[in-house]
């Protein structure tokens, strides 16, 4: 039966997460969590999608807006009609020539394209009754392939190339989703290492993570190297030496800053240093990764890297070793493919970002495909974990033991709770009108 996308409606949804300073880290002091939350009505009775882009507050209105420029790529079109060729269908949300000027492919016209890329893709998903995971892990490589706009890439990866990693994988998936039911995917928790927490917090919240099952935490750096070394300590104190410890800079060095400055937390034996500088300087990135790796320390890049042909550069010039996409910053899941394919041709892990709003959601379905049908490995492989506004979405996560457990509910699974949408409707909720009259 045709299904027809009869409407979009997009909600500006804030968190007040800076009022705990929940997300601090040395570039974004007060970040209120926000979403750029699109709807999708179609004329099945009962059918609806949701999709989202993730922003820090200030600004989600822009996203909002450019999500209306863009609706009648989509609106009237049929499911079936989108899905026949979703590499064509992607191509034309990013190529409408006056909106493009925007971009091409980056800022505020690429996050609302994300907004609607996921929704498109949960409405498939919920229309084939699977998650998004099982979804893709079901598709034939050439139906995979068909999901990629190989513009821009075949100077390092071409179709044939993606045609013959995921063929290399085929025989497997079967076994693999079976392992993925009984050993769940490893996760790390950023939840303990804000950066406008104390000392007391952060070491009550490491003990926290240790007790639940987290062998790997990330903590935020950057700001001041005493700080930081004196983190560094308590961090290690509390979890011990066979645990792993990441650290993240937020953009906020200079290329040397960050060589020097990470010698000196060499001693703690962080496993990566995330977004050292410039998300945009591929060059730094590569520089302070080769000064780096001779410590064993390897350098992580990705949740601001806007489109595939930035990754596409960051990996020919050997600048990372964790490549961590970002669900909503890239164009959505056909994007996301291609880097995932982009990466395994490179032998580099992805370790996705999350947190946010529905961060979390989304990137499990992405990074069990992964390992189902591009990987066939957890070998590096890690998804970021962050506890959050969990209790704001209808379909949270399940996570226990440092392990992310696969979700069976069909769809793309970040859903905000209709309570939890009217209460933090931007201006006019109730969460925003009592903040200003304080
Ligand atoms: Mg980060």
């Amino acid at each position: 039966m045709a299904i027809t996308i009869t409407a979009l409606a997009v909600h500006d949804v804030r968190f007040p997460t800076s009022r705990g300073l929940d997300g601090s880290d040395a570039m974004n002091p007060d970040p209120d969590y926000s979403s750029t939350y699109v709807v999708l009505s179609t004329d099945q009775p009962g059918l609806t999608a949701y999709g989202m882009t993730f922003t820090i507050g200030r600004g989600n209105e822009l996203c909002c807006a450019a999500v209306q420029a863009l609706a009648h790529l989509v609106v009237g079109c049929t499911l079936a009609s989108l899905i026949a060729d979703p590499a064509r269908f992607w191509r034309r949300l990013v190529s409408d020539s006056q909106l493009r000027w925007l971009g091409p492919e980056k800022g505020v016209i690429h996050l609302a394209t994300a907004a609607i890329v996921n929704a498109i893709w949960d409405l498939w998903a919920r229309a084939a009754g699977k998650p998004l995971w099982r979804l893709l892990a079901e598709m034939e490589p050439d139906q995979l392939v068909g999901c990629i706009d190989f513009r821009y890439l075949e100077d390092a990866l071409s179709r044939e190339q993606a045609l013959e990693l995921l063929r290399a994988n085929h025989a497997g998936k079967r076994e693999r989703i079976a392992t993925l039911a009984g050993v769940g995917f490893p996760a790390y928790t950023t939840s303990a290492g804000w950066l406008g927490y104390g000392d007391d917090k952060l070491r009550r919240l490491c003990r926290e993570a240790v007790a639940s099952g987290f062998d790997h935490l990330k903590i935020k750096v950057g700001r001041d190297l005493d700080d930081d070394i004196r983190r560094c300590r308590i961090i290690r104190e509390e979890i011990g030496d066979g645990r792993k410890l990441s650290v993240d800079a937020n953009q906020v060095w200079e290329v040397p800053q960050a060589i020097t400055w990470m010698r000196q937390l060499a001693p703690f034996r962080p496993l990566w240093i995330e977004e050292p500088t410039s998300p945009d300087d591929v060059l730094g990135h590569a520089a302070i990764a080769s000064a780096l790796r001779p410590l064993g320390i390897g350098v992580a890049t990705g949740e601001h890297c806007h489109n595939r042909v930035m990754f596409k550069q960051f990996l020919q010039a050997k600048a990372i070793d964790y490549c961590q996409i970002d669900s909503c910053r890239l164009g959505g899941v056909n994007e996301i493919l291609a880097v995932y394919l982009l990466a395994r041709r490179f032998g580099i892990p992805v370790c996705p970002h999350a947190g946010g709003v529905g961060l979390c959601e989304y990137v499990q379905h992405l990074s069990m495909w992964d390992y189902i049908s591009v990987s066939a490995s957890f070998e590096g492989r890690v998804i970021e974990f962050v506890n959050h506004l969990a209790d704001e979405l209808e379909n949270p996560v399940r996570i226990s033991g440092s392990r992310y457990w696969p979700t069976e509910q069909a769809g793309y699974s970040a859903v905000i709770r209709p309570a939890a949408l009217a209460e933090n409707s931007f201006p006019h909720g109730p969460v925003w009108r009592s903040a200003s009259k304080a």
